[in-house]
């Protein structure tokens, strides 16, 4: 049954003022409630712009310019995200949604203990925790993402880049927030190191009950530890479907491309191949679908027609799958004039 956690509908964001980039064009995503869901895509693609636009923390001069983020709560209250005043923002910023931002392990203050970091995030969202109750909760969170509570008195250049990414993990996780966003969360960290950290993460969902939206321009990471994928291409979502229907079969060829990017964590290896040439200039699209010049499919609909993000009508796929692209709506490129390419 869907229970959705975190609703996203028709997001857009501009950046600039006088001749606004559009770099979010329109983005639909649902979050159920104690689902993975993974957002992947090379850089540039809108992932993180997505992820700052859902939580108002996009900086100037990015700018939303339509749609809209409803959160809904445990008991069903729904909020309107956009809506939020300052106050109501920054509480549900950390109980409602919390977010580990790229590069967050290198956020820590160096002169400080990362036990007092820790108790500090607590005692800024709730001011009447006494400082002894703060350090004990640190000690606490340190063990849940698997570090010796004694390494609350360490410095931050005491532990490797993979417990420092795990502190920061623990920090987001003291307010109890049900949907966790992490941003390339394992990035900067050895293949090793990203393998513990994607199953401590899996492992923390499990227990605690929390959502996550997890964003990665190394896809094979997602199929370890996300239940739906979505990926995105100039700014708009190309394919949202279950995990494994992606990992066996990609419906978009740029998800085709972008799986055939990485070396996979585990399993069989792949033929890595990549995608040839390099995203498009978002201040000056193509006409049509915004991936043809890199798509070894590209027919004449996709020069004419910019294919919308639709469920997939391939006999047998999932009705939840959702696709843009015209090799899997032949019935709307019919409709629009043009004959449908065979798959
Ligand atoms: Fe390729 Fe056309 Fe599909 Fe775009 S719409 S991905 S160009 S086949
Ligand atoms: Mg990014």
């Amino acid at each position: 049954a869907k229970d959705p956690v975190l609703e996203i509908t028709n997001l857009s964001v501009d950046y600039g003022y006088d001749e606004p980039t559009h770099v979010l064009r329109q983005v639909s995503l649902t979050l159920n409630r104690g689902e993975v869901l993974g957002l992947a895509g090379e850089s540039g693609c809108g992932k993180s712009t997505l992820a700052y636009a859902a939580t108002r923390l996009l900086p100037p001069p990015g700018l939303i310019t339509g749609g809209q983020v409803v959160f809904t709560d445990r008991d069903g209250t729904r909020r309107d995200v956009l809506a939020l005043d300052d106050a109501a923002l920054r509480r549900s910023r950390w109980q409602d949604m919390a977010i580990v931002f790229q590069g967050a392990m290198n956020s820590l203050n160096p002169v400080h203990r990362i036990g007092r970091q820790i108790a500090d995030a607590i005692t800024a969202h709730e001011p009447r925790t006494s400082k002894a109750d703060a350090l004990a909760r640190s000690a606490e969170l340190l063990d849940l993402v698997g570090i010796n509570p004694d390494r609350l008195r360490d410095f931050p250049h005491q532990l490797s880049g993979g417990m420092r990414q795990r502190v920061m993990i623990a920090m987001a996780l003291a307010l109890d927030p049900q949907v966790l966003i992490m941003d390339e969360p394992t990035t900067a960290l050895d293949v090793v190191m990203q393998r513990q950290i994607v199953e401590q993460i899996a492992d923390l969902r499990e227990r605690l009950g929390f959502s996550v939206v997890f964003i990665t321009h190394d896809v094979s990471l997602l199929i370890e530890i996300a239940d739906r994928i979505a990926i995105m291409y100039a700014g708009e979502i190309v394919e949202d479907a279950a995990a494994q229907d992606v990992y066996r079969r990609p419906r978009h060829p740029y998800a085709d491309g972008l799986l055939h990017s990485f070396p996979p964590l585990r399993g069989p290896r792949r033929e890595l191949g990549g995608i040839p040439g390099s995203p498009p200039d978002l201040a000056s699209l193509p006409t049509g679908c915004p991936f043809r010049d890199r798509c070894a499919f590209a027919f004449d609909a996709c020069a004419a027609v910019q294919p919308e993000l639709a469920p997939s009508l391939v006999p047998g796929d999932d009705p939840a799958r959702a696709v843009a692209c015209h090799l899997h709506t032949p019935e709307l490129v019919a409709a629009a004039g043009f004959a449908p390419r065979p798959l």
